[in-house]
């Protein structure tokens, strides 16, 4: 397959990006990492002409592709700095790892539908993002061979922290997460400020599938 990038994806991206800057993502990094990253190849065709909305989409397998305000809203409150180990629990279309990418990081991220697993990391070296290491794995055990992460980002919702999760986190690292129900979770964000110390920010409202458990 042929993987294009067009003058008018590249149009309709930076159009994206002033949309999401409008509604309040100030981060030149940020909003640098969306304008590079070509969001309509991670989706299928069907979605291509939409795509450079700033909307969710659905993907396979019941699951979907982040909101680009949401992937900048998490990807902002990360502060993810170049070369910082960060581990990404949800793979999905493989959106937010990329974006994770250009702001320099290393990304190691944990996907528990094999097929979505497969297909994604097939995609990303395809398109440019071979440093970008993929899993199939439940996400409720983290990554203990490759842990401590610099930042930890949980892109499906938790009622409860999963406590792996707090294990493989650095001292001084930070992990973006959205806790709550079903319907709607608050956006949190934990830093591991001693070895047994953590404490708790939390910030606005989202919606995102449910982090499920096994594989
Ligand atoms: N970050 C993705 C959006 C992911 S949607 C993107 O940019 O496209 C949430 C993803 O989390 C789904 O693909 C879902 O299958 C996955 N997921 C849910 N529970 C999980 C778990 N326990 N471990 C790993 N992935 C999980």
């Amino acid at each position: 397959m042929e993987y294009i990038d067009n003058y008018r994806h590249k149009g309709l991206r930076r159009e994206l990006v002033e949309a999401v800057r409008d509604k309040g993502i100030e981060d030149q990094e940020v909003l640098d990492a969306l304008n590079h990253v070509p969001r309509h190849l991670f989706v299928d065709n069907v979605f291509d002409r939409r795509i450079y909305d700033d909307t969710a989409f659905p993907i396979e397998k019941g699951q979907t592709i982040s909101q680009p305000f949401t992937v900048a809203y998490q990807t902002h409150l990360l502060q993810v700095e170049k070369g910082h180990k960060v581990l990404e629990i949800g793979t999905g279309s493989g959106y937010q790892a990329a974006v994770l990418a250009e702001m320099g990081a290393r990304v190691f991220t944990v996907e528990r539908q094999k097929r979505l697993y497969q297909k994604t990391k097939e995609l990303l070296p395809e398109i440019g993002y071979s440093t970008i290491k993929c899993f199939y794995g439940d996400g409720y055990k983290g990554l203990p061979a490759f842990s401590p992460f610099n930042r930890i980002i949980v892109t499906a919702a938790v009622y409860d922290v999963p406590g792996a999760l707090f294990q493989q986190l650095k001292v001084g690292g930070q992990m973006v997460v959205p806790i709550g129900g079903d319907f709607s979770q608050k956006m949190a964000r934990i830093t591991r400020v001693a070895d047994d110390d953590f404490d708790q920010e939390t910030f606005e409202e989202f919606r995102f599938v449910p982090m499920l458990s096994g594989k």
